[in-house]
């Protein structure tokens, strides 16, 4: 038997515990939704005010220059290397996930010799299957689903030409084991795009040691950027002098300020840049990715385990009547930072829950899902939302029809 004081000794002894000071989190609610959008850090309003203020408002134009506006693409990136396990030099900040999925998955089919087919999971991100569907259209390749990791392995093949997949499921919260599943691509030939869209920030990653050629995320999920922030970008030094993405704009050229008409692509990771960074985006995305500022991986993902291991634990033992089934793996090498729990009413739930103060979401068709970032969830919010799921499923309060209404974002 778990108890509540339990969880609070843990909260006691917890070395991440001063970080959820950074940031703000409104009275009487429990955030479980900082894989979908982290909450805002305390430092952001003065910071982004300054830009605003100062360099927008004073400074004008020249702020280009005089405050480096122009570099924040690769200064962000540099900031955010170390969470992903990469060295200088390959990984940019710049415009969303999806357009930079577009990115790098067109500059791998752009070498990809005879090989046609690009390999995925059908329980992909759908936005993922969408740039994939478009850029294959384009090219006369094909896109080929698989159902699960071991499946995805088996079907590498020499019409492989690039393994695309999510580390971890948005649904299941399912992890994928990066290093053995790029191994398998690279001996079939093929390259490798991770999307580490709920890894980056929570998950202890090494891009460089697992020779992954190409990545790419969110910044406004557990990089705690804000609602919108620019995505990034991660080019392997070794793929960079091949990396010729189709959307190639003025930023990725060698002399930007040439304004020559032709294009000459930059060397390095500038490459991965389309146009104008939207700059009041990334100073707040910027402070953002400070919150991680002595922050170990190491330290993130084993309060990350310990917390989704008693969210199962006392739900299952608070909750054990209700029919609802985790579907989230209960092997700690296997799980992401979240857990998904399914039950026929999720979405009534869930909007009963977030009535409540907390807060997570539902995934369609039965998925109520539940992220816990290490940085500002503590062990007894764990009890504290059981122990509110409990009282709802106690009582049915989740049949009132107000909580059946859907709306447009679930
Ligand atoms: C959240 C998420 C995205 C979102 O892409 P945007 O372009 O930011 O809308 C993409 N892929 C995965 C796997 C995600 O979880």
């Amino acid at each position: 038997m778990l108890t509540r004081e339990q969880l609070a000794e843990r909260d006691a002894g917890d070395a991440l515990a001063p970080v959820r000071e950074r940031f703000f989190i409104p009275p009487a609610t429990i955030y479980l939704d900082g894989n979908s959008l982290g909450p805002m850090p305390r430092a952001v309003p003065a910071h982004v005010r300054n830009v605003i203020e100062n360099q927008w408002g004073e400074d004008l134009i020249t702020s280009w220059n005089r405050h480096d506006w122009v570099n924040m693409p690769k200064r962000l990136g540099e900031k955010l290397a170390p969470l992903l396990g990469a060295a200088p030099g390959q990984v940019a900040v710049a415009d969303s996930t999806s357009v930079n999925l577009f990115k790098v998955l067109s500059a791998a089919l752009a070498v990809r010799g005879q090989r046609s087919v690009v390999l995925s999971e059908a329980g992909n991100f759908p936005t993922d299957l969408y740039v994939a569907q478009g850029l294959v259209a384009s090219c006369d390749c094909t896109l080929k689903l698989a159902a699960t990791s071991d499946e995805v392995v088996a079907a590498l093949d020499e019409d492989t030409a690039v393994l695309m997949l999510t580390q971890v499921d948005f649904r299941s919260g399912e992890l994928h084991d990066i290093a053995r599943v790029s191994e398998a691509a690279h001996e079939a030939g093929a390259l490798v795009i991770w999307d580490l869209a709920h890894s980056a920030g929570a998950v202890p990653l090494q891009l460089d040691a697992w020779q992954v050629d190409l990545a790419i995320g969110c910044g406004y999920k557990y990089l705690n950027g804000g609602p919108g922030a620019p995505a990034f970008v991660y080019v392997n030094q070794a793929f960079q002098a091949r990396f010729q993405p189709l959307l190639q704009g003025w930023f990725a050229h060698a002399r930007p300020f040439d304004f020559d008409p032709q294009f000459v692509a930059a060397d390095g990771i500038r490459r991965a840049l389309c146009g104008t960074p939207p700059v009041l985006s990334m100073a707040a995305l910027e402070v953002g990715l400070e919150t991680f500022d002595g922050v170990e991986m190491a330290q993130v993902r084993e309060k990350s385990l310990a917390l989704t291991d008693s969210f199962m634990a006392v739900l299952q033992q608070e909750c054990g009547d209700y029919g609802m089934q985790i579907v989230s793996p209960r092997e700690p090498a296997r799980r992401g930072s979240q857990v998904a729990v399914k039950h026929p009413d999720a979405y009534a739930a869930m909007q009963a829950l977030i009535a409540r103060g907390v807060i997570g979401d539902f995934r369609s068709p039965d998925i109520m899902r539940f992220g816990f970032a290490p940085l500002y969830i503590r062990f007894v919010d764990v009890w504290d939302a059981v122990a509110t799921l409990q009282e709802i499923f106690a009582t049915r309060s989740y049949d009132d029809p107000l909580y059946r209404a859907r709306a447009e974002v679930t």
